[in-house]
């Protein structure tokens, strides 16, 4: 007997087609939102129960999934708190939002199916998406009622009659349309709730599973075991980000990440995230080994809201550089359903943001002051992390200043400041600039380092793919310093002293040796410089200044301008003026000049490594002359 037939209420002629359309992209989300109903439900009655509004059983609290494919059905089931008949009126037929012209405004810009649905409270309607028939067979909790039954057929009209529940709780049953066929598939559901629904706080079951039981013991007093079918429940429903840190101890963290990330290695540490002012946060953040490959590394964070997935693209929500953690982050105070400019400009996502931060800052500094020889052993992975942040975030690098570490080719690690005095009164040069040495590669560049730290120097490792951006950072925040590689000038030049020797040869010579070694090189990228340095240095030095090959390596890691990029490299080749070799280049015959400012220069290069193909077959052909 039909009971009541009508029409949902909004004033537009069918809403169905406008949802299907607009909404086609992500349809699979009517399994999030409709699993979410059921849990709302479950977890209301229970909450009833627990104050004194409901006193029958309460029974098993979860939600059934099931799928059948000869019917084309899917239904998800709950022991929540049902609806009256009057409660569907209410609730499913009056579409919950401000008013259907709102709402037909709006639909025009919205980009995806969340943002409609989220933004006019359509979650139970995105069945339609998948249905072509959605069926409620529902019995609300409240004494007396009576159970009724809601058909829809993706028009706007319905029909309430009789139903035939005759326990507690809500049966939504879809009728999958042609084009969503895939749906029956029950790996495709299986894999959709995994996605949604692995972190519910209600148990969710979907089928049943093998599972392998002790069922006595044999003749031996051995432990025997059968097979036995369970219910197969796809969620956890206390995650670990829903307890007290206290409770939880380093392998609950462990096993937490593993379940997250099964391929991944295991994390550096983590933070427990938990606020509850001025908004609402929790979660857990890992540090993962980052083993130098930004790309791979980002978008892992999960952005739950009461424990419901919603997103792995919380690009807007966190600072850029903490994408590289890993983890979740559940807050019920980020708007999900709305555009991404103008998540961007709300005011809970800001706080949040530097909320998270702050967070991340803090515990670093704390790892760093508790226990500074395992914060140095992870320095690799976590400086990476670090050199990131405090490039991009400002009050970030303020906080970072404590625990941000510099390490030398020693493999000693400094602070900023711990580094500032050890090297201060030794490579401060002539005009007061403080200067840095580094490497980027202390095996390629040893002939360099080594006559760095002979002289007394440091060298500092920067062989980060950051780096190139960090030593720039660096020059600009530090006072009256600037950072040089070991290879940028002749170790009397890169750090200018007063005491300047002057060499000991002629105008003539001076230009004779220019000459020969222009000619033996003969190649105009290679500027050839006499200068005067140590009698003990080499007799030919070969370097590129700094800010050109700066600029050649920002372009190349994409940030500085292009135009460095396509400029051929050009080199100087600093001759000794001092050294043995360069008196007896002088002295020596017109061919037998080339052939040892070739020798000479070859070495050097050789020294850098830039000796390769012809030219290297040809230097060792020369040696063997010579011997
Ligand atoms: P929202 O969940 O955003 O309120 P929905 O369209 O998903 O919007 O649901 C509308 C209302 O219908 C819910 O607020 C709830 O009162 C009711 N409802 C939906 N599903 C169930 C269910 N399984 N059990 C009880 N009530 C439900």
């Amino acid at each position: 007997m039909v009971q009541e037939k009508g029409t949902i209420s909004i004033n537009t002629e069918n809403i169905f087609p406008i949802i299907k359309k607009f909404l086609y992209s992500d349809n699979e989300i009517f399994l999030r939102e409709l699993v979410s109903n059921a849990v709302d439900a479950t977890q209301k009655v229970k909450r009833l129960a627990a104050l004194g509004h409901y006193n029958k059983d309460l029974g098993e609290l979860r939600v059934k999934v099931s799928v059948n494919s000869g019917a084309k059905t899917i239904t998800i089931s709950d022991s929540g708190i049902g609806m009256t008949a009057d409660e569907i009126k209410k609730y499913i037929n009056q579409i919950a939002f401000s008013g259907a012209t709102e709402f037909l405004e709006k639909f025009k810009e919205a980009k995806d199916a969340n943002e409609i649905i989220g933004r006019f409270g359509l979650g139970f309607y995105s069945a339609f998406m998948v249905a072509d028939r959605v069926e409620i067979q529902t019995l609300s909790y409240l004494d007396d009622a009576e159970p009724a039954k809601w058909v829809c057929d993706g028009s706007t009209s319905f029909e309430i009659t009789e139903g035939n529940r005759t326990e507690r709780g809500t049966d939504v049953i879809l009728y999958i349309n042609e084009e969503s066929k895939e749906f029956l598939d029950e790996h495709r559901i299986s894999e959709i709730l995994n996605k949604y629904a692995k972190f519910l706080p209600v148990p969710v079951q979907f089928g049943t599973k093998k599972e392998s039981v002790q069922d006595g013991e044999d003749e031996k007093g051995q432990p025997k075991y059968k097979t036995v079918e369970v219910d197969n429940i796809i969620n956890n429903t206390v995650p670990i980000w829903t307890k007290a840190p206290g409770e939880l101890k380093d392998e609950d963290y462990l096993e937490f990440y593993r379940e997250l990330y099964p391929f991944a290695e295991e994390p550096l540490f983590w933070i427990h995230l938990n606020v509850d002012y001025p908004f609402n946060l929790t979660g857990v953040l890992y540090f993962p080994k980052l083993k130098n490959d930004f790309e791979i590394q980002k978008n892992k964070i999960k952005l739950f809201s009461r424990q419901v997935f919603i997103t792995d693209e919380v690009k807007d929500i966190v600072p850029e550089f903490l994408l590289l953690l890993h983890g979740v982050i559940d807050s019920p105070d980020i708007p999900l359903n709305v555009s991404r400019s103008f998540l961007q400009a709300d005011s809970n996502v800001k706080k949040i943001n530097s909320y998270i931060s702050r967070k991340v800052a803090d515990k670093l500094a704390e790892l760093f002051k508790k226990d500074r020889k395992p914060y140095e052993e992870k320095w690799t992975d976590i400086g990476l992390f670090v050199k990131y942040g405090a490039l991009s975030d400002e009050k970030f690098y303020e906080k970072a200043k404590e625990f941000l570490l510099l390490t030398n080719t020693n493999n000693e690690h400094y602070t900023l400041e711990e580094y500032n005095a050890k090297v201060k009164d030794f490579q401060t040069d002539k005009n007061g600039t403080l200067v840095y040495l580094y490497t980027i590669d202390a095996e390629r560049q040893h002939s360099y380092v080594q006559a760095a730290q002979k002289k007394g120097y440091d060298v500092l490792l920067m062989n980060s793919p950051i780096d190139t951006h960090f030593i720039h950072h660096l020059e600009m925040k530090l006072e009256k310093t600037s950072l040089k590689r070991v290879d940028a000038d002749v170790l009397d030049k890169l750090i200018e002293k007063e005491e300047q020797s002057k060499h000991a040869l002629t105008d003539e010579e001076t230009r004779r040796l220019k000459e020969i070694f222009e000619k033996a090189i003969n190649n105009p990228l290679m500027k050839v410089e006499i200068e005067s340095q140590q009698a003990e240095g080499m007799p030919v030095t070969i370097t590129m200044e700094e800010w050109m090959r700066r600029m050649k390596d920002m372009s190349r890691v994409g940030g500085g301008l292009n135009f460095y990029g396509s400029m051929p490299d050009t080199y100087k080749v600093a001759i000794n003026a001092n050294h043995k070799v360069v008196e007896k280049i002088l002295k020596a015959g017109e061919e037998q000049q080339t052939r040892m400012a070739k020798q000479a220069f070859d070495l050097a290069l050789l020294s850098q490594g830039m000796l390769k193909g012809a030219d290297l077959t040809a230097f060792v052909e020369r040696s063997v002359e010579v011997i």
